[in-house]
């Protein structure tokens, strides 16, 4: 029956209906009827969680996969050891640690009562709690590619950090700080870090060059799609993500569309479209459907002038004014 090595080209070869009922004769019963899943969501369980049985469980995000002591001056993780706090945790309190499909890790079975020493440990350690790692960070990861992969033709593990803290830049400068995406690198087109479900992804395709994809959902349940940007140099980067984002933010149907689900809905040719006639720096001529409206004011408050400068700072980031900002962080503290 079988002429092919996987079970998928039979499936394919007979059609599910016949492959049921080979399956049914084999098995002597009938096989019950699908059942409808509920709609998938991408969980990754960082940060604590009660695990059903009185005891705790905390996801550590590991960037990258990387579980190591870094130097204290280590471009992305200055002064981080992982390796002997997580080894510290697991001897001192027997833990089980579960490894998770994003490159992290879930300490289980934590009594209650040692939370606070294991938070401590955590800290003493360089050990961000997930509230502190960047969105794109805690979403992203990267397969080793150099120097630990034969196949690789270029950076990916060591090069996601600084792939995310330039994106992060890119985000903020443009008035989009709040946005986050999966993003994934690998450094050949074989894909360890599944580049092809993310939100944005680069393929490794030579010496500092990688292919763009696109299009894939936050919850990774749809493929991405290649765009012709084949061989786009690393250092160019920026240059190519701005016009992406630039559409996004202007075009995007609501605040709660995903970048991927945008990229998805207008189609990669659209996109590759709007990124040829596109100038650099031009995203501040263009309407942000979604931006708080500006508020007007002829109040005089006294405000230091440090902190006016980083509200103002933080309020560009945001893609509002200074007063904007203002205004709506007052509301909240007092009208909540
Ligand atoms: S994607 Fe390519 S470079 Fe990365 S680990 Fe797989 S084979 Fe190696």
């Amino acid at each position: 029956m079988r002429s092919s090595a996987r079970l998928k080209y039979l499936v394919h070869t007979m059609g599910i209906d016949k492959f049921r009922e080979l399956v049914e004769a084999y098995y002597g019963k009938k096989i019950e009827q699908w059942q409808t899943l509920p709609p998938w969501k991408y969980l990754d369980w960082m940060g604590w969680h009660e695990q059903g049985d009185g005891k705790l469980m905390l996801g550590i995000n590991v960037e990258q996969g990387r579980v190591a002591d870094f130097p204290a001056d280590h471009s992305y993780h200055p002064g981080l050891r992982l390796k002997s706090c997580l080894r510290l945790l697991v001897d001192r309190y027997d833990l089980g640690m579960t490894l998770t499909p994003s490159q992290s890790i879930v300490l289980r079975n934590i009594e209650p009562k040692t939370k606070l020493d294991i938070e401590a440990i955590l800290r003493e350690h360089g050990v961000k709690p997930i509230e502190e790692i960047d969105a794109i960070t805690r979403k992203s990861i990267a397969c080793p590619a150099f120097p630990l992969c034969g196949l690789a033709m270029t950076e990916a593990e060591r090069a996601q950090p600084e792939i995310n803290a330039r994106m992060r830049a890119k985000l903020r400068e443009m008035g989009m700080e709040t946005v986050e995406f999966v993003t994934r690198t690998t450094g050949c087109p074989n894909g360890c870090a599944r580049p092809y479900m993310a939100e944005l992804a680069l393929v490794g395709s030579g010496p500092n060059q990688y292919q763009l994809w696109l299009g894939g959902s936050p919850a990774q349940t749809r493929t991405a799609v290649m765009t012709s940007h084949f061989k786009m140099p690393l250092n160019e980067l920026e240059n190519y993500l701005e016009p992406i984002f630039a559409m996004y933010k202007s075009q995007r149907t609501s605040p709660e569309e995903a970048l991927g689900d945008f990229c998805h809905r207008v189609g990669v040719p659209a996109v590759e479209e709007f990124m040829a006639g596109y100038e650099l720096g031009s995203w501040t001529s263009l309407p942000d459907p979604f931006a708080p409206p500006k508020v007007t004011t002829d109040a005089d408050v006294g405000i230091e002038s440090k902190l006016l400068a980083k509200l103002g700072e933080e309020a560009s980031a945001r893609g509002y004014d200074a007063a904007t900002l203002l205004d709506m962080i007052v509301r909240e503290a007092l009208e909540g």
